[in-house]
C-alpha cells in the first residue's frame, strides 16, 4: 500500500472554540514522508509544527501542540479525519493559534479531505505494529494495546449522567468505516461545566452549534443526539485524533477506559519513548506483487519545509 496525501489545497473557516475568533484553514498536498505538519501564519512569519505526541503542551479540554514558542490547539479532530480517512502526507495552515471547531465533529473536515480527493504516492506506507500486549494505566483509567492485523478500538464510558451511564463502542478502522460510524459525533459538555468555562474565559466559541450540550436530564441541543451513543463515539474519534500525532499509522487492538486527551498523550509517549520494547516499524506490503526487498526500513523522513 502506497502513502496517500491530497490532490489539491483546500480551505475552510469558522470559529475557533477557546478564543472564539474566526480562524481560515487549508489543507496543502505534502510530498511522501512529510507526515503532518501545521503551518502557522503568526505575523511574524510562518511556523511549523510537526503533529507529534512529545509536541503536546496541553490536554485541557483539547489537544494543543506547541514549538515553545507558538501554539496551535484543539488539533485532534482534523487529526482524526487525517487517521480514518488514511492521510500520511499534509500541510494544514492555519491563520491563528487554533482549528476552527466546525460543528465540533470531524465530519467537516473528512468532507473537505473528500472534496479535495486522494492520491497515492510512490512511497510505501510505513505503519507500526505492536510487538506485545500491555496496559498503560493512571487513576482508575486504561489503555490496553494488544497486536493485530487492523486497528480496532473498544472504548467504554461511564458517566454518573441519565443519557450517558455506561456507553461501549466497538470500532474497526476500515475503508470507510470513520466516515460512516464516527465522524459526525460531536464534542460533548455539561452545562453547568460551560458556564464555569465562560466565566473562566475559556471555550468562548463554543455553542450549541458546535458541541452537544447536556443539562441535568436532556439534551440542550434542539436536534438531540446525532446517534443514541454519540458521546462515546466521540470519545473514539478523539482517541483515533490523538493516535494521529504519531509519526506513522499504528496497528493493533486498543482497549480503552474512561481515557481523555491526557492519557491519550501519555499512553502515545509512553510508546514512543520506548519504542525498541513496543513498536516495529515496517512498510504495508503491496496488495498485489512482490516485496521491493529493501533492506532499508525507514526510509529519511522529509525535511520540516522551510
Ligand atoms: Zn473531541
Amino acid at each position: 500500500m502506497q502513502q496517500t496525501t491530497i490532490g489539491q489545497a483546500v480551505s475552510c473557516s469558522g470559529v475557533g472554540l477557546h478564543k472564539g475568533g474566526k480562524v481560515s484553514m487549508t489543507f496543502y498536498p505534502a510530498p511522501a514522508n512529510t507526515g503532518v505538519i501545521f503551518v502557522l501564519n503568526t505575523g511574524r512569519g510562518r511556523r511549523f509544527i510537526r503533529a507529534d505526541p512529545h509536541k503536546v503542551h496541553d490536554t485541557n479540554l483539547a489537544t494543543g501542540l506547541s514549538d515553545g514558542e507558538y501554539g496551535i490547539g484543539t488539533v485532534e479532530h482534523v487529526l482524526a479525519a487525517l487517521t480514518g480517512t488514511g492521510v500520511d502526507n499534509i500541510h494544514i495552515e492555519v491563520d491563528d493559534s487554533e482549528v476552527p471547531i466546525m460543528d465540533g465533529s470531524a465530519a467537516s473536515f473528512v468532507y473537505l479531505l473528500q472534496q479535495a480527493g486522494f492520491v497515492r504516492q510512490e512511497a510505501r506506507k510505513r505503519v507500526y505494529i505492536l510487538k506485545r500486549p500491555f496496559q498503560f494505566q493512571r487513576d482508575g483509567k486504561f489503555i490496553s494495546a494488544t497486536p493485530a492485523a487492523e486497528l480496532s478500538i473498544r472504548y467504554t464510558i461511564d458517566y454518573d449522567h441519565p443519557l450517558i451511564g455506561k456507553q461501549q463502542l466497538s470500532f474497526h478502522l476500515r475503508d470507510t468505516s470513520f466516515v460512516q460510524e464516527l465522524c459526525k459525533a460531536r464534542t460533548f459538555a455539561f452545562l453547568g461545566d460551560v458556564e464555569k468555562m465562560r466565566h473562566s474565559g475559556r471555550a468562548l466559541g463554543g455553542s450549541l452549534d458546535n458541541a452537544l450540550v447536556l443539562d441535568v436530564s436532556s439534551v440542550v441541543n434542539h436536534d438531540g443526539m446525532r446517534y443514541p451513543d454519540e458521546p462515546v463515539r466521540h470519545k473514539a474519534l478523539d482517541f483515533l485524533g490523538d493516535l494521529g500525532l504519531l509519526p506513522y499509522a499504528i496497528k493493533g487492538h486498543f482497549e480503552v477506559y474512561c481515557s481523555g486527551h491526557e492519557l491519550n498523550n501519555q499512553f502515545c509517549r509512553h510508546l514512543l519513548d520506548n519504542e525498541a520494547e513496543f513498536l516495529d516499524c515496517c512498510k504495508v506490503p503491496e496488495e498485489h506483487g512482490s516485496e521491493e526487498g529493501d533492506a532499508a526500513m525507514w526510509p529519511v523522513p522529509g525535511e520540516n519545509p522551510a
